[in-house]
């Protein structure tokens, strides 16, 4: 099929390289030329493995091809996906819709009649609707309109997208269907479920499955908070809850609460959808705050660790992104535990394998350094933010001896208190009871 990709990020880039895999032809658009430029050249605008290999194969081919040009992209396909960003709105944490709406005008000039034009980008139920509505009024004839909301992890998006759980189509009329399981058919024969809906119900299914992944990781912060009050391991309590088939072990790993570009805008979102319908959703909205709290307590974790006086401090941190294997920094847990402790007059050392560049757009006032030893040396502490694998086999020993306070304060339970004790750490996990020392 010809499909065209209405933003080329995270999502947009992904879904168009894996589509062309699959054999479609595919133009990725975004507005932002230097991205496309990039991509004609050869440079990935973001980081995620894999990418580089399938987005250059398929460009070879001649499958995959990139343009700021909306008109050229969509004037003959058959399919066109909106994969552009949906932010939350500055105030009230509504989904941003302007990019969303801002495309639909801009593609309905160009879309032939038989066109199903498809969000992937996750937005609020009722969206589908307007999006019809916008192409009425611009003249778009013949168009249906569909939600496909996509469920892949930053960092493991493209095994995700080519082995997804499910694929949820929400489409009222059969044309867009049919597109759709023409589009997806590769993954039906790996035997990938597609679960058809009303379009409202797909545009809801996303924001819930989010909301509830973000519920099972401030329950197991909460649970982690009263494992250190009684002395128990959170990491155990995880694993014989998460043994139980109801429960599953996915999501059960206590750290200092959820960030990244989706969870803290979506649940916020679903809010927004529940105050307008009138219907209180009380789990996720003490959800949002329970995580809002947790992120920004981690700095007195850190103060606690160093006894209660972080001024004139030196603190490593290890991982900036907002978790493994990506170089998003949107909503990092690290960045409030950062500014924190800048605010609380520490000095930062920081070290992440490959958000450098990015948590230097967000993050002033730290030295960005090229290893995890560098950040270590001559710190008061170490503290361990993103769960990178390079950071799950550190040389301890030389660790202890690049600090100059023998602290290691493990926001993500990478080691057991015992092997960091060995090496003459003072060992503070998330829920993991008391360093022996103390
Ligand atoms: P992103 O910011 O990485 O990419 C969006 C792209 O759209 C940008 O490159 C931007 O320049 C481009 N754009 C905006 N308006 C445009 C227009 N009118 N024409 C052409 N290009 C335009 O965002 P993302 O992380 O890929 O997220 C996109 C959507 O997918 C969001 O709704 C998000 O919630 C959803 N989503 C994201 C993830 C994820 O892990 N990032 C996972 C599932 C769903």
């Amino acid at each position: 099929m010809r499909i065209a990709m209405i933003g080329t990020g995270y999502v947009g880039l992904v879904s168009g390289a894996c589509f062309a895999d699959f054999g479609h032809r595919v133009t990725c658009v975004d507005k932002d030329g230097g991205k496309i430029d990039g991509l004609n050249a050869g440079v990935m605008p973001i980081w995620e493995p894999g990418l580089e290999a399938l987005v250059k194969s398929n460009a070879e081919r001649g499958r995959l091809t990139f343009t700021t040009e909306v008109a050229s992209a969509v004037k003959d396909a058959e399919a066109i996906f909106i994969a552009v960003g949906t932010p939350a709105r500055r105030g009230d944490g509504h989904a941003d819709l302007t990019f969303v709406f801002e495309a639909v005008r801009e593609l309905a000039r160009f879309t032939r009649p038989g066109t199903v034009v498809v969000t992937k980008s996750t937005v609020p139920v009722g969206t589908g609707d307007r999006i019809e509505a916008i192409l009425k009024e611009e003249g778009a004839e013949g168009v249906s309109v569909a939600s496909n909301p996509e469920f892949l992890r930053e960092g493991a998006a493209i095994a995700d997208f080519k082995h997804p759980d499910r694929i949820v189509v929400g489409a009222e009329d059969e044309r867009a269907q049919d597109a759709l399981r023409e589009i997806y058919r590769p993954l039906f024969l790996n035997r990938a479920p597609i679960l058809i809906t009303g379009r409202r119900t797909a545009e809801l299914t996303k924001y819930a499955a989010n909301a509830f992944l973000a519920v099972k990781i401030s329950f197991i912060n909460e649970i982690a908070d009263l494992c250190e009050a009684v002395d128990a391991d959170v990491q155990d309590v995880a694993r014989g809850i998460g043994l139980d088939n109801r429960i599953g072990p996915k999501f059960l790993h206590a750290g200092p609460g959820y960030g990244g570009s989706c969870f803290p805008k979506d649940t916020l979102a679903l809010l927004q959808t529940a105050d307008k319908a009138g219907v209180d959703q009380r789990i996720v909205r003490t959800t949002v705050s329970v995580n809002d709290d947790r992120k920004a307590h981690m700095v007195e974790r850190v103060s606690q660790a160093l006894g209660g006086e972080l001024t004139g401090k030196r603190v490593g941190i290890l991982g900036l992104a907002f978790k493994p294997n990506t170089d998003d920094m949107r909503e990092a847990p690290s960045i409030p535990i950062v500014n924190g402790l800048l605010e609380r007059g520490v000095k930062v050392a920081a070290f992440d394998p490959v958000a450098r560049h990015q948590a230097e757009q967000v993050l002033s006032g730290v030295e960005f350094v090229d290893d995890a030893y560098a950040a270590a040396e001559g710190a008061d502490a170490i503290v361990i933010v993103t769960e990178w694998d390079e950071f799950r086999a550190l040389d301890l020993d030389r660790l202890a001896t690049s600090l100059r306070g023998k602290i290691l304060v493990d926001l993500r339970n990478v080691y057991d208190r015992a092997e960091a004790e060995a090496a003459g750490l003072t060992y503070y996990g998330i829920g993991r009871g008391r360093p022996s020392s103390v």
